[in-house]
């Protein structure tokens, strides 16, 4: 076996019936929805490829578990199965389990950051950047600049800029960065890995001038596997063992579930600071719930705590990239300009390449998105200009961001190659007619996270 083929390490013990609707449906489905697919039904959409987030089909060892998770207010026997898990893959000391990662950033955000700090990441998800605007804070990404151009192939296309960091600091200074965090993969940006190296070194920095270091972890599996295939001196390590070298370099981190611990719904905010920890934990009794629940049932965290060791498996690894590769190639020999290399949780289409026709400010990729609906019932989502367009407060001025992309993002163990073909097929007969495509006015967008819900018009 290689990289390229690796058969999936499980079969299948239920499934759930989809169904491909007419496409003249299609068509007044997504007009209905205002071009927005976050307005779709899931029962319009034949394969849904919106999100990896908490869409995993979990194992028959998650579900007994739940089973026999006993229900408690208080000490539940789940929470305990999860801190051993996070203590033996993650490391850390101390942790809150969350109902979700955004959770987790809005109190750690709401605890430590003052109004104007700077937070420096490689690059913000939408919802780290959004709860960092919300309690006063300034996101600034500060990624390796091959990370823009698309069609670059870079090893570690997630790095952060070391020294554009260390810049960073010295000009804003440190009082005014109450935390340094570097986001593996980089959702953002093509799911890309951040290496070894790169944590090392933003961690040294971080030392050095005394900011806390937190990692976005959400695809800490994804990015493990990457390291262990391309970075000098890990090819005989487990993943599990270069996770725990990776955490080992950060003060904490942010974490949602619902990727890599392969569950529904959950998440997890973990630190080494003690007195940081008492804070985090007093602000969550307020807003999520007890500390031994975090704002789930008890059996989601069981559910959790064995999801963690099922991500760090080395065959589900091979398997996973190689059905994201499997998908990419289908594309690159369609001619679908993809971002390159691939990413290890989704293949990203560049709109701007597929659509050059199409003026910046008319949303080529969620234009892209509307269409592969029509074409083929697929759900796909927007990365660029809808979600991370800004309005310049001054002129209200359209802010374009530097990518326009279409993710395709695969669920973990949900969809089969067959089921990736089909995606491959209805985008290629799109790119066949891309001349066609026309785009989209957004008539209307609340202020944060105004994608989600965001209508559109096409262009005439
Ligand atoms: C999904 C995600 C989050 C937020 O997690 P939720 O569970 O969706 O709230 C934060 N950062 C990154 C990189 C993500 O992909």
């Amino acid at each position: 076996m290689t990289d390229d083929f690796f058969p999936e390490p499980f079969k299948i013990k239920m499934v759930e019936r989809i169904k491909l609707k007419p496409k003249k449906e299609r068509e007044r489905l997504i007009k209905e929805a205002g071009y927005n697919v976050f307005m779709l039904k899931i029962e319009d959409i034949f394969i849904d490829l919106l999100t990896d987030s908490g869409t995993s089909a979990m194992s028959d060892n998650q579900w007994s578990g739940m089973f026999k998770t006993k229900q408690a207010y208080a000490g539940s026997d789940s929470y305990y199965s999860l801190e051993a898990a996070m203590k033996d893959v993650f490391g850390f000391k101390h942790f809150v389990p969350v109902h979700q990662g955004r959770a987790a950033e809005n109190i750690l955000f709401s605890t430590i950051i003052t109004k104007g700090d700077y937070v420096p990441n490689n690059m913000h998800f939408d919802t780290t950047e959004a709860n960092i605007t919300r309690n006063g804070g300034i996101p600034v990404n500060l990624i390796i600049e091959d990370a823009y151009d698309t069609a670059k192939i870079l090893l570690f296309k997630g790095n952060m800029d070391i020294q554009k960091l260390e810049k960073f600091i010295e000009e804003k200074t440190p009082d005014k960065i109450p935390l340094i965090m570097v986001t593996i993969t980089n959702n953002g940006g093509g799911g890309q890995p951040v290496s070894m190296e790169n944590i090392r070194q933003i961690s040294n920095i971080a030392k050095k001038h005394n900011i806390p270091f937190f990692i976005d972890a959400c695809r800490f599996a994804e990015n493990c596997y990457f390291i262990q295939q391309r970075e000098e001196g890990y090819k005989n390590k487990t993943i599990k063992q270069i996770a725990k070298e990776l955490f080992s370099y950060a003060d904490g981190c942010t974490f949602s579930g619902k990727k890599e611990a392969l569950v529904n719904i959950g998440g997890m905010l973990c630190t080494n600071d003690e007195k940081l920890h008492t804070k985090l934990k007093n602000l969550l009794i307020i807003i999520e719930g007890f500390p031994t629940y975090g704002g789930m049932a008890c059996r989601d965290l069981e559910a959790m705590a064995r999801g963690i060791y099922e991500a760090i498996d080395d065959d589900y690894q091979k398997y996973r990239h190689a059905q994201m590769k499997f998908l990419a190639d289908l594309l690159r020999k369609g001619g679908v300009p993809i971002v390159e290399p691939t990413g290890g949780h989704a293949v990203y289409v560049d709109a701007r390449k597929f659509l050059p026709h199409i003026p910046i400010e008319n949303f080529a990729a969620q234009a892209l998105l509307a269409q592969l609906f029509i074409e083929s019932g697929v759900r796909g989502a927007e990365l660029g200009c809808s979600c991370f367009g800004k309005t310049d407060p001054k002129t209200g001025k359209f802010i374009p961001p530097r990518l326009d992309l279409l993710r395709l993002t695969i669920p973990r163990r949900v969809y089969t190659n067959n089921h990736m073909k089909h995606v491959a097929n209805g985008l290629i007969e799109l790119y066949k007619k891309r001349k066609e495509i026309k785009g989209l006015k957004r008539t209307y967008a609340p202020k944060l996270l105004g994608h989600f819900t965001a209508k559109f018009e096409p262009i005439k």
